[in-house]
């Protein structure tokens, strides 16, 4: 930034409003992105304000799940985020580094970019800010926790008992980072099938693992907030740009879940 003093952060700003909820996983592949577009859709279906930072270095997919389709413009050093679906305002790390390269900072160049992404992009007066974090407890998740003390976390976790392994150890570096984890959210839970049935298609008691787990490390209640079914509209919206929660007229059991959790 060309040796200028840093942007306060407006969401460490004494009483500021806005919420900020890291969403985390153990691993990727478990929905963590799906989940984060989804419930950002519907928080605005709820009438808040919400934007989303897109921090997941190892793979951007926020913009696209948002239907972005313009760049962030510069105006006076401060960066306007494009704006997606139901009005989110969206700031991707992917939108600052070349097409089709791979993000291959160290991390302090990365807490250094995260500093901008919080201090020096218009934001306005936000309800919600989820944060689209890298699977795993790498230099983001520890960036993150400096930066932003007052943040919380949420952790996508699938059934299968090898993600929810890992799932905890992401959300227990909140006992270390003061961080507060509000909840757990168990996706690709199952898939309905034709006659009504359930089939757990990767097992079952993911979701169940680590809220007891982390509730017994913490020493708080954690909730598990929702089990997010498999669901082809739910995966067909991520890819055009239209998240299943951002239309009302679709009402699966994927979308409902996530309403909920947006709620909750
Ligand atoms: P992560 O962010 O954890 O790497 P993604 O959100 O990118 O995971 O999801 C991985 C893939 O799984 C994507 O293609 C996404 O559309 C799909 N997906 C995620 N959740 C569901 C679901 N509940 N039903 C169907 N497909 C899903």
């Amino acid at each position: 930034n060309g040796g200028r003093p840093e942007r306060e952060i407006p969401f460490n700003r004494p009483g500021s409003l806005t919420r900020v909820i890291a969403v985390t996983s153990g691993k990727g592949g478990v929905g963590k992105s799906s989940m984060t577009a989804n419930l950002a859709a519907a928080l605005v279906g709820d009438g808040l304000k919400v934007g989303v930072l897109d921090a997941d270095i190892y793979g951007f997919s926020i913009p696209r799940m948002l239907g972005i389709v313009h760049d962030p413009q510069v105006i006076d050093g401060m960066i306007i985020p494009p704006v997606g679906v139901g009005g989110i305002k969206v700031i991707s790390i992917g939108m600052f580094v070349p097409d089709g390269q791979a993000v291959v900072w160290r991390g302090p160049m990365l807490h250094r970019a995260l500093q901008q992404f919080l201090g020096d992009v218009f934001w306005g007066d936000l309800d919600v800010l989820l944060i689209d974090m890298p699977p795993g407890t790498g230099d983001v998740a520890i960036s993150i926790a400096q930066l932003l003390p007052g943040s919380e976390i949420l952790v996508v976790t699938t059934p299968q008992v090898a993600a929810a392994e890992v799932a905890e150890r992401a959300g227990s570096i909140a006992a270390q980072t003061h961080q507060r984890v509000i909840g757990v959210v168990e996706n690709m839970s199952f898939l309905v099938q034709s006659d009504g049935s359930h089939l757990e298609v990767f097992g079952a008691g993911g979701g169940q693992a680590v809220t007891a787990r982390l509730t017994a490390q913490l020493g708080y209640e954690v909730p598990l907030l929702a089990q997010v079914p498999l669901d082809i509209s739910l995966r067909e919206g991520s890819d055009r740009g239209r998240p299943v929660t951002a239309a009302a007229e679709e009402e699966g059991a994927a979308a409902a879940a996530l309403r909920e959790v947006a709620r909750a």
